[in-house]
């Protein structure tokens, strides 16, 4: 398989979703920052749902309720939101066409995230309509950025181009604190990851301030609160890696001598888009990894018209069904293959044979660059 390596932008500011990323693999950010890979990473209903409650919680924090046409706290913040739903709907159904996503209420713990999130902002939206005085705010020496407390502000480090939105910073007594919302079902005490997070937004925080925050937390609407410790080393120590990891990115030196390295596990490749065309991953899965189904393969015949085709393939990956013989059907393809071509796909169902692989709506599919193509072109600017 000739895989397609990624020739990424380089990385000006740099965020804690970044970092996280690179963390995990750094030759998953090569593909994300690569716009010919850019159709494999679409969004999906999970990530869709947490837009959803950040967009709610933005809209209540900044008392922003336009168009709305409920007068009742708890029916303002309900419209809010199905208002919002309906925008993330349209970017997903939008990000997938022709397939046609799951809408809202079918997305995973859809209806949990909204009852409590629903519940959580009514006393918000309560207090605005008895137009109450906003509580002390502490000013902040970037007078661009008002008086705590802030709801999802961009603040950036303009020195180190570090970047980053902090769901809330807020006054707790004489303590500034900064939240981070997360709408994960089995959230419970904050991971490395979300520590990782909750410090680089300090640092943040500290430079618009001038005082460091003495405390961050996770909080899941209406379940629970997870605080963290906040201390200087702690805040010093993740600015440095954040700079470093910004710096390896951007080192194309590196980048062209050794390639962007794959850290492929069971977990990264789990959540990456990119796994259709990634050596790494074909190298190390194995059969039990819990990911989306996923196969490579070289196209032997060719039925029906374009986009939506059935091909015959000899997969080539996974390497325990290489070899074997399958149909694919039910699949929409980015552009016209024939026989000889390699391709992929992910996402999709199967007989517990592979016989036949059946496309899904989330399934994606790709077609290698065409290998003969490349090699007259190179041919031919070696005769010119
Ligand atoms: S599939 Fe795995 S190894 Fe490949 S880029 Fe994604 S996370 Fe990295």
């Amino acid at each position: 398989m000739d895989w397609p390596r990624p020739n990424p932008r380089p990385l000006d500011l740099v965020s804690y979703s970044f970092c996280a990323a690179h963390r995990r693999c750094p030759l998953s950010v090569a593909y994300s920052r690569d716009s010919r890979f850019s159709r494999l990473n679409r969004p999906r209903p999970v990530a869709s749902l947490g837009n959803v409650v950040h967009s709610v919680v933005e809209r209540v924090g900044r008392n922003q309720y336009g168009g709305i046409e409920s007068t009742e706290p708890r029916e303002i913040v309900k419209e809010i939101w199905d208002h919002e739903a309906a925008k993330q709907y349209k970017l997903l159904a939008t990000s997938w066409t022709p397939a046609e996503p799951p809408s809202p209420p079918d997305w995973p713990q859809y209806a949990l995230t909204r009852t409590r999130t629903i519940r959580e902002m009514t006393p918000k939206v309560r207090l605005d309509l008895m137009a109450r005085p906003a509580p002390d705010g502490h000013r902040c020496e970037d007078q661009g950025l008002g008086p705590l407390p802030w709801r999802e502000r961009e603040l950036i480090d303009e020195v180190r181009r570090i970047h980053g939105t902090p769901d809330l910073v807020e006054m707790r007594g004489n303590e500034i604190w900064v939240v981070d919302i997360k709408t994960g079902a089995h959230q419970g005490e904050p991971s490395d990851e979300q520590v990782w997070q909750l410090l680089l937004y300090a640092h943040l925080v500290q430079l618009k301030t001038g005082i460091l925050p003495s405390g961050a937390a996770i909080v899941v609407p209406g379940g629970g609160e997870y605080p963290i410790t906040v201390s200087q080393v702690d805040v010093d120590t993740v600015v440095s890696e954040a700079v470093a990891i910004k710096e390896d990115f951007n080192r194309q030196e590196v980048a062209a001598v050794n390639g962007f390295r794959g850290t492929p596990s069971e977990t990264a490749c789990g959540y990456c888009a990119f796994r259709l065309v990634c050596p790494s991953y074909a190298e190390a899965c194995e059969e039990d990894w819990k990911v989306l189904n996923t196969l490579t393969g070289v196209v032997t015949s060719v039925v029906g018209e374009w986009p939506s085709l059935n091909l015959e393939v000899e997969v080539q990956g996974p390497r325990w069904r290489q070899g074997q013989s399958t149909r694919i059907v039910g699949v929409s393809w980015p552009e016209e293959v024939g026989p000889g071509r390699s391709i992929a796909l992910s996402g999709f169902k199967s007989r517990h044979d592979w016989s036949l692989v059946r496309g899904e709506w989330e399934s994606v599919s790709y077609v290698f660059p065409d290998q003969s193509v490349d090699d007259q072109q190179k041919e031919g600017r070696l005769r010119n």
